[in-house]
């Protein structure tokens, strides 16, 4: 064997040792973090900003806490515009996340790297699409943002302004349904070509009656805001299915039982 063959194979041993090594030392690493157990001030601020995860079934509670450390130690916070991202501010952000995931256990987000809080609502540029195509250049100013699977940006004063008892606003929950919506191509953990087309079917059905009635001036279920486009009606969707579940069941109980399936979730039980 030639010198030049013995390199390559080396090199070539080398690069299979990465590929089945770096995904064995990953699952080593969450295994690390599921088995910290969160500290009393994170569990405090865990039950702070998920008051019925206290009557969550044991095993649910047990798992949300594993997935929260495994968030909290696996993802890098990063403050924007001056602001310091606290302990808590993590523990609020990464519990209502993992909450849209609890029912699925093995998905924490894999490709996200970072989340970037702002103070308040900030400034992005751009070009933005409406639904006939059109593109225009200007600036928005938003609460959140989810459009690539790396990083989720947030602002701080929408996640703590999160609405009262019987109206769904929740930014986390919204720009994590996003993030799970992108990465599935609209159809998050639906497999199957047959299922995908009932799931788009009853998505463009609901949608099309929210437009109809919104455009009437009668009263909707869902904020409004859910009849600009597929993935803004998935995203507010899954604010009232964690927040207003019983409501969401008893107002549109199709879209509640196809995202309890999705979710493998039933939070109107809780
Ligand atoms: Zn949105």
């Amino acid at each position: 064997m030639t010198a030049g063959w013995v390199i390559a194979l080396a090199a070539g041993i080398a690069v299979l040792a990465w590929i089945v090594g770096a995904p064995l030392a990953a699952a080593r690493r969450r295994r690390a973090l599921a088995a910290r157990s969160l500290t009393e001030d994170e569990r405090r601020a865990m039950q702070a900003w998920l008051p019925f995860a206290r009557g969550l079934p044991v095993p649910l509670h047990d798992r949300l806490g594993r997935l929260t450390a495994i968030f909290i130690g696996e993802k890098e916070f990063t403050g924007c515009g001056g602001l310091t991202v606290t302990p808590e501010m993590k523990v609020a952000i990464a519990a209502q996340a993992c909450l849209l995931v609890l029912g699925r256990n093995t998905h924490v987000y894999d490709r996200l790297r970072s989340v970037l809080v702002y103070p308040s609502q900030f400034v992005v540029p751009g070009q933005w699409h409406d639904e006939h195509g059109v593109v225009t250049e200007e600036s928005r100013v938003l609460a959140g943002e989810s459009w690539d699977v790396s990083r989720v940006i947030l602002s701080w004063e929408d996640v703590d302004s999160r609405g009262a008892p019987g109206e769904a606003y929740n930014v986390v929950i919204h720009e994590f349904a996003h993030y799970l919506d992108h990465e599935s191509g609209g159809a998050p953990w639906i497999a199957g070509t047959a299922a995908r087309r009932r799931w788009f079917r009853l998505l463009d059905a609901e949608l099309e009656a929210l437009r109809a009635r919104a455009d009437a001036g009668a009263r909707t279920f869902l904020d409004p805001y859910a009849a600009e486009d597929r993935g803004e009606f998935f995203a507010v969707a899954s604010e009232a299915f964690f927040e207003e579940p019983a409501a969401l069941a008893r107002e549109m109980p199709a879209l509640y039982r196809a995202l309890a399936d999705i979710y493998r979730l039933d939070p109107a039980a809780w």
